[in-house]
């Protein structure tokens, strides 16, 4: 597994690392975990009187993937980052053992170059509401209710055993029309091939990783013995794991996040090889601040993802963003940030109301 090497721009001066705590309207749970506030580590890059931004979305335990806030924090400041801050004006190799921290630093350091992996995009993307494990069936209804009110035109429910068929076919009966997905992190042991097809009636845009994320065979024997669409997450933490996807036939649908990937190029890249061969994907979300969703977002902007990004607006996980805030545009939509860098920078008011740690690396 190879993640490109990444140009460190002449000009770098040093690298400051912040660990940020930022609460959550409400804390967000998947089948595996929970996070109450977002604890992540931004990468604050300088030289030649610009700057440059990046977030490390870890969550606050290892639970998605391997990688969690405290790791990152200790890797970042005592390897990755002082390596990058001694290779101005030349090139770095990332761990692909740490791709969110690399994202990181591969996202500040486009920032500081002044240097878009992409040229142009959409102004305004397409955006799923998700809605996470938030308890009882009436309030996944409610929530759903709300978000057709406001005009969303796209939900996805994370799903565990035991909850998923009932929750799904309640938000189907709301609305004929609209695309309904389901995400269930790799909850189900191979007897949830049964209500996968339960599921088939319900029109689903995709169910996404229902099973381990080292298990493709099973993923792909889903996709054999039913019609749902199946997403895969998880189980594609670079290009080669994609290729193995795509020969096994394991997959309708890839969730694209730069973090899981390593960065914005490696996650186009992943993207670019999916699409050619006929599979659909989207740019999943790891409830970034502004810093990362912005980014994020001129990834989800490129006219390779037609489904709808999991990428919301800011208000709906935090009251007061770090960054200005990312908005919702017309319905069913999120604003790309427009403007001249990649990154929307923090806000420094809030930056110093939140952040807990902060180290310079020269
Ligand atoms: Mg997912």
């Amino acid at each position: 597994m190879v993640i490109p090497a990444i140009e460190v721009p002449l000009a770098l001066e040093d690298v400051e690392l912040l660990r940020v705590r930022l609460p959550l309207i409400e804390p967000f749970a998947a089948a595996h975990g929970v996070e109450h506030e977002r604890d992540v580590v931004l990468v604050h890059v300088r030289g030649g009187g610009r700057d440059g931004w990046g977030e490390c979305s870890a969550l606050s335990a290892p639970t998605y993937t391997a990688e969690c806030t405290d790791e990152a924090w200790a890797y970042l400041s005592t390897d990755a980052a002082v390596r990058v801050a001694a290779s101005a004006g030349t090139a770095v190799s990332p761990d692909p053992e740490h791709p969110m921290a690399w994202c990181a630093l591969e996202v500040a350091l486009a920032d500081l170059a002044g240097a878009s992996p992409f040229s142009g995009g959409a102004a305004g993307v397409p955006s799923t509401f998700v809605i996470g494990h938030v308890g009882q069936l009436d309030r996944v209804v409610a929530r759903a209710r709300d978000a057709l009110a406001e005009g969303w035109s796209s939900i996805k429910l994370k799903i565990c055993p035991g909850f998923d068929v009932e929750p799904l076919r309640a938000v189907r009966a709301l609305s004929s029309s609209i695309s309904l997905a389901a995400d269930a992190n790799g909850s189900y042991d191979r007897a949830g091939l049964d209500p996968l097809a339960e599921l088939e009636p319900l029109d689903l845009s995709y169910v996404e990783q229902p099973f381990s994320a080292t298990n493709l065979v099973v993923h792909a024997q889903a996709r054999a013995h039913t019609g749902v669409p199946i997403a895969l997450d998880e189980s594609v933490p670079s290009i080669e794991t994609l290729q193995s996807v795509i020969d096994q036939a394991a997959a309708d649908v890839i969730n694209i996040k730069p973090a899981r990937l390593g960065g914005l190029r490696p996650a186009y890249a992943v993207a670019r090889l999916a699409v050619d061969h006929g599979l659909r994907v989207f740019v999943g979300g790891m409830l970034e601040t502004g810093v990362g969703r912005s980014a994020a977002l001129a990834l989800a902007a490129q006219p390779l993802f037609t489904l709808p990004t999991d990428l919301g607006p800011s208000d709906r996980y935090f009251a007061d963003d770090l960054t200005e805030p990312i908005e919702a545009g017309a319905e069913g939509q999120v604003t790309v940030p427009a403007g001249q860098s990649l990154v929307l920078p923090p806000r420094p008011e809030r930056l110093a109301e939140v952040v807990v740690n902060r180290v310079v690396i020269r």
